[in-house]
């Protein structure tokens, strides 16, 4: 679309291409999901009366900044909860996940030493949890969640002891694991984003649902993953780190159940758009509409895994089939020209959801 406008405008402009033009497709990319880039009313400051969910570019894993919505005072209302600390880029060809999320936490409001309400570990994957002792040393962590599973990683278990004792020192709550100390079971409320975002625990496992636990697998570790269902102005949010097709059916089951509802506006697409999670019967729950208010947003890089780079096109099909042009954004979209391990930091996704329920996600520019 883009480029097709700028092409109509570089011929009208001289009856050829007129190159003085800026070319706006280098600029808004030319990945497999453009959408939106936020306008400065979404960049200057955080807006009381907002939930806003950050999927901060780490490259390949997670780093999600959540801060929840306020009235009078930012200071004593909002929360801000990290879901995931990235990769510690300490492994050939990944990216300095941590310091990428504490470079975005810095210049967009938390100064070093500032309290992070909650840190949530989804899951014993460095992808997820490489980032902790950087960002436990910069800021102080008042509650610390991960699902009970070690999977017997040696870097998890550093992790979260680095984690619990910045919530020790804070005089903080660690809660693992996160069933029974977060919520009794899955599919109860929780109270960790503060008094008026509702919040479900959709999921966790001290022990894959598969059983396999002296060998796990990277299924296996996946679905022992914390993840939840929030919402405000009457829309939900899916934040699904990286569970699979086998915990994404019986959530099917307990929709179809009538336990919970995954119907929602926003999906932070499991496991980074891999073709083992995000299938059809589940989409079809979560976005049955196809309307202006429902996106889905991934936090993926350029690694390949067994040939097959994240997100698969096979999801991102499912995902456009499903919701409106330009509402599959992913922070890997202008990257396919980079290594990996240097693709982080340029396709930040912020989701803004207003009290009255209208919803966007945005590129940062
Ligand atoms: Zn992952």
């Amino acid at each position: 679309m883009n480029r097709v406008i700028v092409l109509i405008l570089a011929l009208t402009v001289g009856g050829c291409i007129d190159t003085s033009l800026p070319d706006l497709t280098l600029e808004l990319g030319e990945g497999r999901t453009d959408g939106p880039v936020c306008g400065p009313e979404t960049l200057q400051g955080f807006p009381p009366e907002q939930l806003r969910v950050t999927l901060i570019d780490v490259g390949q894993g997670d780093g999600i900044w959540i801060q929840t919505p306020y009235y009078e005072n930012q200071q004593l209302e909002s929360r801000n909860i990290i879901i995931d600390a990235g990769p510690s880029g300490s492994v050939p060809g990944t990216s300095p996940g941590g310091a990428v999320i504490i470079d975005y936490l810095l210049t967009n409001g938390l100064p070093p030493g500032e309290r992070i309400d909650a840190l949530v570990i989804s899951h014993a994957h460095e992808d997820h949890y490489g980032g902790v002792s950087a960002l436990v040393s910069m800021f102080d962590v008042g509650r610390y969640i991960d699902p009970g599973f070690t999977a017997n990683s040696s870097g998890f278990l550093a992790a979260r002891s680095a984690a619990e004792g910045d919530v020790s020192r804070a005089g903080g709550l660690s809660q693992v694991p996160a069933i029974p100390e977060l919520a009794t079971r899955p599919f109860v409320q929780t109270d960790l984003f503060g008094q008026y975002v509702e919040s479900d625990l959709l999921w966790a496992a001290d022990k894959p649902p598969s059983g396999n636990v002296t060998d796990p697998s990277g299924t296996d570790v996946n679905n022992t993953s914390v993840a939840f269902a929030i919402r405000w102005g009457g829309k939900q949010v899916l934040l699904l780190a990286d569970l699979e097709e086998e915990v994404e059916q019986i959530l099917v089951d307990a929709d179809l159940a009538g336990e919970i509802d995954l119907t929602s506006a926003v999906m932070k697409v499991a496991h980074h758009g891999s073709s083992s999670s995000t299938s059809p019967t589940f989409l079809s729950l979560v976005f049955p509409n196809q309307s202006a208010d429902e996106w889905a947003v991934i936090s993926s890089g350029r690694r390949t895994f067994g040939g097959v780079t994240l997100p698969t096109e096979e999801t991102l099909g499912n995902l456009k089939r499903a919701l409106l042009p330009g509402h599959v954004l992913s922070t890997d979209n202008r990257d396919d020209l980079k290594e990996p391990g240097t693709e982080h930091g340029d396709d930040t996704i912020i989701v803004t959801i207003d009290a009255d329920g209208t919803v966007l996600a945005c590129y940062v520019p």
